[in-house]
């Protein structure tokens, strides 16, 4: 990295009778997918805690909610944009051109928030907002990246809890780095963010993609809650979607199975052909079964259809990162705050 490299103590608000205490400008990052039943509590919420941090002289004054609205189908954008029209407003508000999809989503906020620290959270309040005073410290301690940790899962269903934490260990089994239970309710620093940007990469899966950034990281536990209003925007099928998205972009292992999978089953097939073999020359009553014919016929070319549809995964994933593109399109910008209309 070059000389815009901020040491970590520097960005600690120093008060010193003779220097002015210069504080960090934070943005709350928050994605939005239909969501207006939730998004007023929200909105009043995250900006109650802003005021509290300015008062606390924790945040510069200039700190904000930043709103992006995921291509939402309901009034979610007109939400936003009224709430970012009231005067003294704290909210900006980012509109995507059209449905992308929380990590985008997630990733467009990111990206265009002005602010020294960043903090990603869901817009449902599901996450818990007490915790960021504890994140924020942490930052003050030195640390760019602060995840926030699920302590408890009790408001999940059984099947969640079950699914969500053997998928974090299959994970770490197959060597992807991942902070366990952890979703993307997480603090970054300026530097950090500015790292992220560098990531060409169009499979987006934040939760992997943070730790390979490095500096120094820690986590705060906090329990999480249900949903305040409306329904889940994460179905069965878009969770199954980003599940199989962090294990095919950054894992090669599954491409690595085929092979030890491929000479197991050769191997198989050979002392199946020995054994046949010996009932033939060895015994009278040799009639050659078609299991052994066929058994073998059909268990090689299941493995080679199930090799194919990996190795085709794999393909489908160069295919869509050598076309490079754009992944986001901001179609207006609202909110003090913000840096320009549209991109
Ligand atoms: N979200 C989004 N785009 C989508 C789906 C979801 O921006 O296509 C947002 C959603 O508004 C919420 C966050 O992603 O702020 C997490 O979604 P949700 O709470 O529905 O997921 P769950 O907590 O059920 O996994
Ligand atoms: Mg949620």
């Amino acid at each position: 990295m070059s000389s815009s490299v901020t040491p970590a103590n520097d960005r600690r608000a120093v008060a010193s009778p003779h220097t002015p205490v210069r504080l960090p400008v934070l943005a709350i990052v928050v994605p939005c997918y239909n969501e207006q039943e939730v998004l007023p509590e929200t909105t009043k919420r995250l900006c109650q805690l802003l005021s509290e941090l300015v008062k606390g002289g924790r945040i510069d004054g200039s700190s904000r909610v930043w709103l992006i609205d995921d291509g939402s189908r309901d009034r979610t954008w007109q939400l936003i944009d009224l709430a970012a029209a009231q005067p003294d407003s704290r909210i900006s508000g980012i509109k995507l051109s059209r449905n992308r999809g929380h990590q985008i989503a997630l990733l467009a906020g990111l990206l265009t928030a002005q602010g020294e620290v960043l903090i990603s959270v869901d817009a449902d309040l599901q996450d818990d907002l007490n915790v960021i005073p504890k994140m924020l410290d942490e930052f003050s301690r030195g640390h760019d990246i602060v995840y926030g940790v699920r302590q408890s899962r009790e408001t999940d269903t059984f099947f969640k809890r079950l699914s969500a934490e053997g998928y974090y260990r299959l994970l770490q089994r197959l060597g992807v780095e991942v902070v366990f239970n952890h979703a993307d309710y997480r603090l970054m620093s300026r530097r950090a963010v500015e790292a992220l940007r560098k990531f060409p990469e169009s499979n987006l899966f934040l939760r992997g993609l943070v730790p390979q950034l490095g500096f120094p990281t820690t986590t705060v536990a906090y329990d999480r809650a249900e949903r305040y209003a409306g329904e889940s925007k994460y179905p069965l099928g878009k969770m199954l979607a980003l599940a199989w998205q962090g294990v095919t972009s950054f894992s090669a292992l599954p491409l690595r199975a085929i092979t030890a999978l491929g000479v197991t089953v050769s191997m198989l097939s050979l002392a199946m052909g020995i054994w046949a073999l010996g009932i033939r020359l060895f015994s009278d009553h040799a009639v050659p079964g078609w299991a052994s014919i066929v058994i073998p016929l059909f268990l090689i070319s299941g493995v080679q259809l199930l090799s194919l549809g990996i190795i085709g995964e794999y393909l489908a994933k160069i295919f869509i990162e050598t076309k490079r593109r754009p992944l986001f399109f901001i179609e207006r910008l609202v909110g003090g705050g913000a840096s320009g209309e549209g991109e």
